[in-house]
């Protein structure tokens, strides 16, 4: 019972008994038997929606009880907000809780005084590099979803992230919950934990395959459901979930499709679906949703969105803007939303459950792969365990989709029967180790080839590796690699890290983009210094054929012999505007230097550096996009920080196009394209342009600190660029695009308006404003104060802290 629960901050189980939790679910309750109340370490494998964050909590708050501070590492940087939201319910009771995501290249000093700290893997391997002096008194680590060290991209940060807190710590409390997977004994053993494994689930789930008619239920049972002629089976089976009233209600559905474009085509047809059962009340608060969701961006998308919402339906993927993602998840929360369709990520943290999931797509695309691959086990299990809410549905349903009785019959095989996969390291590949050696050497976790070693002894790789040797061969080659780009020095048996490997570190960079960025900077360097050497000769050369040519003149003259005073005079005007023409000309190769100082680097140049980084996600070529991104290669050739690749390096070609597509898509959100006209003309979500830009900007702030460091030149072009990407606008909004709630298109507007910087905007004429801004006169009564214009009637009142900030 909860009311039984020791060592919690007084008034806890209380707390919990008013949200409904009188008894602890049996995975939880063998979990504080395993001792997390007292500060053991605990490896939990249960199925999705058995109350695992509980589990995190009674450990996190018992921490805090005993004087101490707790870690929570979320798996999406679009789950901390709503963790930390979750935790601080319990503020009530002294306990607080910060979050922690902006950027990588901080230390986060203020964390120290929280209780609780939410935070990515990625965002903690940053504070253990930048040294957060709070990393050393922390007292409980909670990993959400530790399979995920069997993620190819991100799984050995969190294997390093953790072997490194618990260096940092011995004895630290660690509490790590996991899906079912197929070795959790294995996890349990490499975190020293006990291991608490369940089927159990809060309520029933029934999974089958739906062939012919009807649904075949792994129990033996079936349900008829009919797809008419015409019909596609996804709206058959929405159709009839919704049809079956439990307490009044139809219940919802979700839908796991594999791609973006699916999830919005499938949206579209089953809204059609859905418009059918809704009532009239529902209808006008779905229209008010659609008009929020169609606020939130001016896009395609969000159209498309509003659209299918109208009528009851909405598809959910990573390509959407966050607002738009968390109004569909709480609208289908409450149950306004019939059907969500989703790609995958949805499957990974973000709870919503509901009554059936319909698993449409098996395989997806994999472009390593080359083809259609079937989704892990372990990926079909997470959706399906989305299915059934408890207290309001009598059992949750998850459905996957056969043709012909083989497939059913290999889907029950696949999936159904069968048990998640192994999680396994992926900490010996190269790019992981490239980054995480450096750091480890930097932060001083070792010094030495067998300090390295040793370090590497301890994370999941070392308890799973059959293959002797294999880390050790790896190791030497990375070594090797940050030697020879000067990040790291040996001398004897000691590996230190250079200023420039530690800088490299703290900003988090893969060293390899590192090196890419380090390049294309020295190359615009030594171009900088061809370039004002070739200005400089013309100059010279010019006053020097001046100086032929006044000589020449003169010497006839003089050889004529002068005979007249104005004969004299006459000669010496003509030499004095030769003397004057020369200053012009030095004054012309003066400016022609000083623009070539101002424009170059240009804004594309270093996009494109940026973009061709490992750091940055590509974009991919498409069909067709090979001719267009060839052309504009040659066409802005001048501007590239490196040599272009030979069209006949086919793949090093090819992917300079790519980075060369990404660089333009910064281009021209930087200088204000329309939001539409970027996702239509790359194929890309709002959710994806941001992405690129929070990317960029970083990146940008890295050159701009490795230029200053290593003295290469430029910074302001490249400072100029990270502010126009980060406000989406050209060079001369960015004083006023800086203010806080202005943004890209108000600071155009009022730039049309005549209001060109923060100075103008502070003493405008207050009607102008506010007709720039569309009448918006809570707006426009924000963005004055923000820019620190007070008005009269406010005298009295404090500024608050941000407008100082804003205000500078
Ligand atoms: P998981 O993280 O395992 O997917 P959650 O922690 O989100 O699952 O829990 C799912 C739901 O179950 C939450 O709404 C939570 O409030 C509820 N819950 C958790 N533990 C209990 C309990 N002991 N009794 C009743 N409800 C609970």
């Amino acid at each position: 019972k909860t009311a039984d629960l020791h060592g919690l901050p007084p008034g806890v189980p209380e707390h919990l008994q008013s949200e409904g939790i009188e008894e602890l679910y049996p995975p939880q309750g063998a979990a504080v038997d395993a001792g997390i109340l007292d500060g053991e370490s605990v490896v939990a494998s249960i199925p999705t929606a058995s109350g695992k964050t509980l589990i995190a909590e009674l450990a996190m708050l018992s921490a805090v009880q005993r004087g101490g501070k707790a870690l929570y590492i979320v798996p999406l940087r679009a789950l901390a907000s709503e963790k930390k939201a979750e935790f601080e319910r319990w503020a009530e009771y002294g306990v607080t809780v910060g979050v922690s995501t902006g950027n990588y290249d901080s230390s986060g000093e203020w964390l120290g005084s929280r209780d609780i700290i939410v935070a990515t893997s990625e965002k903690v391997d940053s504070l253990v590099r930048n040294g957060a002096p709070w990393v050393d008194d922390l007292d409980c680590v909670v990993s959400d979803e530790v399979h995920l060290v069997n993620d190819r991209h991100r799984g050995p940060t969190l294997e390093v992230t953790l072997a490194k807190l618990r260096k940092i710590n011995p004895g630290l409390q660690t509490v790590a919950l996991s899906a079912t997977v197929g070795n959790a004994d294995e996890i349990a053993d490499w975190l020293d934990a006990e291991l608490v494994q369940s089927d159990w689930r809060p309520i029933d789930l029934k999974m089958g395959v739906h062939y012919g008619n009807a649904i075949n239920f792994d129990d033996g049972s079936q349900r008829e459901v009919e797809v008419e002629r015409g019909q596609k089976k996804t709206a058959a089976l929405v159709d009839d979930t919704l049809s079956e009233k439990v307490d009044g209600q139809g219940g919802s559905s979700l839908v796991f499709v594999n791609s973006r474009r699916n999830a919005e085509s499938e949206a579209r047809r089953l809204a059609d679906v859905t418009k059918g059962h809704l009532t009239d009340d529902e209808r006008a608060k779905l229209r008010e949703l659609a008009a929020d969701l169609r606020d939130v961006s001016d896009t395609d998308t969000s159209d498309t969105l509003a659209k299918a919402v109208a009528k009851g339906a909405a598809f959910h993927h990573a390509g959407l803007a966050s607002e738009h993602r968390a109004l569909v998840e709480e609208a289908f929360r409450d149950r306004l939303i019939k059907v969500v369709c989703a790609t995958p990520t949805l499957a990974a943290g973000v709870n919503t459950p509901s009554r059936r999931v319909i698993v449409r797509d098996w395989r997806r695309y994999d472009g390593e792969f080359g083809g259609m691959k079937p989704l892990d086990v372990l990926e079909i299990h997470q959706m399906c365990g989305r299915a059934g809410r408890p207290g309001l549905d009598p059992y949750g349903e998850a459905v996957l989709l056969a043709k012909d009785s083989e497939t059913m019959d290999e889907l029950f095989e696949r999936y159904i029967w069968a048990d998640a996969e192994d999680v396994r390291s992926k900490l010996a590949a190269e790019p992981a180790l490239r980054t995480h050696l450096l750091a480890t050497v930097a932060s001083g976790f070792a010094n030495t080839r067998q300090g390295i070693l040793d370090f590497l002894d301890q994370t999941l790789y070392a308890t799973q590796t059959t293959e002797s040797g294999r880390l050790e061969t790896v190791t030497d080659t990375v070594l090797a690699y940050l030697e020879a780009n000067e990040f790291i020095e040996r001398e004897d048996d000691t590996i230190r890290a250079t200023n420039i490997g530690h800088t490299v570190s703290r900003l988090y960079l893969d060293p390899m983009s590192a090196a890419e960025i380090i390049d294309g900077l020295r190359f615009a360097a030594d171009k900088r210094v061809e370039k004002l050497r070739v200005i400089e000769g013309k100059e010279s050369t010019s006053s020097e054929s001046k100086q032929q040519k006044r000589q020449s003149q003169e010497e006839p003259d003089m050889s004529a012999g002068f005979t007249t005073a104005s004969d004299l005079q006459a000669a010496s005007n003509a030499a004095d505007d030769e003397g004057g023409s020369e200053a012009d000309g030095s004054e012309e190769a003066d400016d022609e230097a000083d623009e070539f100082e101002t424009t170059y680097p240009t804004p594309l140049g270093l996009y494109h550096l940026v973009s061709r980084t490992p750091d940055m996600y590509e974009l991919y070529l498409k069909s067709g996009d090979r001719e267009t991104y060839t052309e504009l290669c040659y066409e802005r050739e001048p501007e590239f920080l490196g040599r272009v690749p030979s069209e006949y390096e086919d793949v090093a070609f090819e992917d300079w196009l790519a980075a060369l597509k990404t660089a333009k898509l910064l281009e021209d959100w930087a200088s204000e394209t329309d939001e539409d006209r970027i996702t239509d003309r790359y194929g890309v979500g709002p959710g994806d342009i941001r992405g690129k830009v929070d990317t960029a900007e970083w990146l940008l702030g890295a050159a701009e600190q490795l230029a200053g460091d290593l003295d290469l030149g430029n910074n302001v072009a490249v400072r100029e660029a990270k502010k126009r990407v980060e406000y989406g606008v050209r060079e001369e909004l960015l004083d006023l695009a800086g203010v806080r709630g202005v943004g890209r298109k108000r600071a155009r507007r009022l730039f049309e308006a005549g209001i060109v910087s923060r100075a103008d905007l502070r003493e405008a004429d207050k009607s102008v404003v506010l007709a720039a801004l569309r009448g918006r006169e809570k707006t426009a009564e924000k963005i004055l104060e923000n820019v620190g214009r007070r008005d009269p009637s406010m005298d009295d009142v404090e500024e608050d802290s941000e407008t100082r900030v804003a205000t500078g």
